[in-house]
């Protein structure tokens, strides 16, 4: 009786761990990804980027930082409405994680706006992953039942130098971003 009781309540505990496990696992996403596109959300690419800069002090070497956004995304939206729109930001979410390497981060850093962060990585080596990016957006595959659609983006790269605020780096690769929209858009600028 008693050993039965309490190998009922070993396997209610084991249940319960299992629950709690699930529900922290569930909290945890909640808490760093996007829910639209499941890249990582904005607040923990601060604390990501963070660490990266505390690990560069060590290593000398900071990652490269991307502002990505879509070209004319608001004429997606009032041409084929909202719904394909967002399904345009999942799959633009992920063929950008697939063009580029598994230690590059990604984050949706706002609406239709990218914060892509390169460890280890030159400028001309981060070009390369965007190139092969756009190559893989102008192919119809690549949008399912949004195949008629063009989707371009423009870039804004830089190098996140020693010492520099994570909201420098990011004013330096903003700036590139404007110049990419004001020359004509689908196209990356470095600065
Ligand atoms: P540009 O080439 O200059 O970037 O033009 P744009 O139209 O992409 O830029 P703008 O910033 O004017 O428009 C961004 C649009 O993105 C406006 C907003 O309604 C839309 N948007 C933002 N978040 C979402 C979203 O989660 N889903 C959808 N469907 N649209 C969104
Ligand atoms: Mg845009
Ligand atoms: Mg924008």
């Amino acid at each position: 009786m008693l050993a039965g009781d309490l190998s009922d309540m070993r396997t209610r505990l084991k249940l319960q761990k299992a629950e709690l496990q699930n529900a922290l696992a569930r909290i945890h996403k909640l808490a760093t990804r996007d829910d639209l596109t499941g890249l990582v959300n904005r607040r923990h690419m601060e604390e990501l980027a963070a660490m990266e800069q505390r690990r560069g002090m060590r290593s000398g070497s900071l990652p490269c930082l991307c502002l990505v956004d879509i070209d004319h995304f608001k004429r997606i939206n009032d041409q084929h409405g909202h719904a394909a729109g967002d399904e345009v930001l999942r799959l633009f979410a992920r063929h950008a994680a697939a063009s580029m390497r598994e230690t590059d981060v990604l984050a949706r850093w706002g609406g239709e706006e990218f914060l892509v962060m390169l460890p280890d990585t030159r400028p001309d080596e981060a070009r390369t992953g965007f190139e092969r990016l756009r190559r893989l957006l102008a192919r119809d595959e690549a949008w399912g039942a949004q195949a008629h659609m063009r989707v371009s983006f423009s870039a804004g790269l830089t190098a996140w130098r020693q010492g520099e605020a994570l909201r420098d780096a990011l004013a330096r690769a903003d700036h590139a971003l404007y110049e990419a929209k004001a020359s004509g858009r689908d196209r990356l600028i470095e600065k």
